[in-house]
C-alpha cells in the first residue's frame, strides 16, 4: 500500500514533466498548444466581425454614425440646437403670408412727419421702441403690433407695426430710420414682405 502510494507520487510528477517536455519537443503539440490561445481569439473576433455585417445589414450603417458620433460629441450642443431651429423655422412657416408691398422709408423729422412730429408713433410708442426698428402700415389691413419681415430692413428680422399715416394705404409700408439721410438712402422699393398672422 505505502509502496504503491509512493510510487504513484513519484511517477505522477514525472509524467507531468514528461508531458510538458514532450509538448515542447513535439512541434505538432507545440503548435497545437500555441495556436489555440491566439487563433481562437482572433478567429472568434474575425468571425464576429464577419457575421455582424453579413447577418445584419443594418450594422454597416450604424457603425458609420457611431464613427461620426465621436466627432459631433464635441459639438453635441450644436446638433440639438440645429434640430429645434429646423422645427422653429418650420413652425412659423404657416404663420405668415408673403405680400408684395411698396416699402418707403421715413424718419421722425418734420419733413417726414410734419411740423408736429414729436417722436411718438400713432400707436403711442416712442420712435425708439424696438430699437427704432418698426414700420408704419395701413392698420385696417395690418393692426398695430403685427409683425412684418422686410428684406433688407432690421436684418430681415420681424418688426412690429407701430405707426400709420393718412398716405399709408393698402399694400404700403413705411420703414422707420433714425435719420433722414438713412431714410432717403432707402428710398422706396417694392418688396415681398412676410406678414405674420400672430
Ligand atoms: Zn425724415
Amino acid at each position: 500500500m505505502l509502496g504503491a502510494a509512493l510510487f504513484v507520487v513519484v511517477i505522477s510528477p514525472a509524467s507531468s514533466t514528461q508531458r510538458e517536455k514532450s509538448a515542447f519537443m513535439d512541434p505538432v503539440l507545440a503548435l497545437v498548444k500555441v495556436e489555440p490561445p491566439g487563433a481562437t481569439e482572433e478567429s472568434a473576433a474575425l468571425a464576429a466581425e464577419e457575421d455582424g455585417p453579413a447577418a445584419e445589414p443594418v450594422e454597416p450603417a450604424s457603425p458609420a454614425p457611431q464613427a461620426d458620433a465621436p466627432r459631433p460629441t464635441g459639438e453635441t450642443p450644436v446638433v440639438p440646437a440645429a434640430r429645434p431651429s429646423v422645427r422653429a423655422s418650420d413652425a412659423p412657416a404657416p404663420r405668415y403670408r408673403s405680400v408684395r408691398m411698396c416699402v418707403t422709408a421715413y424718419c421722425a423729422c418734420s419733413a417726414c412727419c410734419g411740423r408736429n412730429a414729436k417722436g411718438i408713433t400713432a400707436s403711442g410708442r416712442s420712435v425708439r421702441a424696438n430699437g427704432a426698428k418698426f414700420v408704419a402700415a395701413d392698420t385696417r389691413l395690418l393692426p398695430f403690433n403685427t409683425r412684418v419681415c422686410i428684406p433688407g430692413y432690421n436684418s430681415g428680422a420681424p418688426v412690429p407695426v407701430l405707426d400709420t399715416g393718412r398716405a399709408i394705404k393698402g399694400n404700403r409700408l413705411d420703414v422707420f430710420f433714425p435719420s433722414h439721410s438713412l431714410a432717403r438712402k432707402w428710398g422706396s422699393r417694392w418688396l415681398t414682405c412676410r406678414v405674420y398672422e400672430k
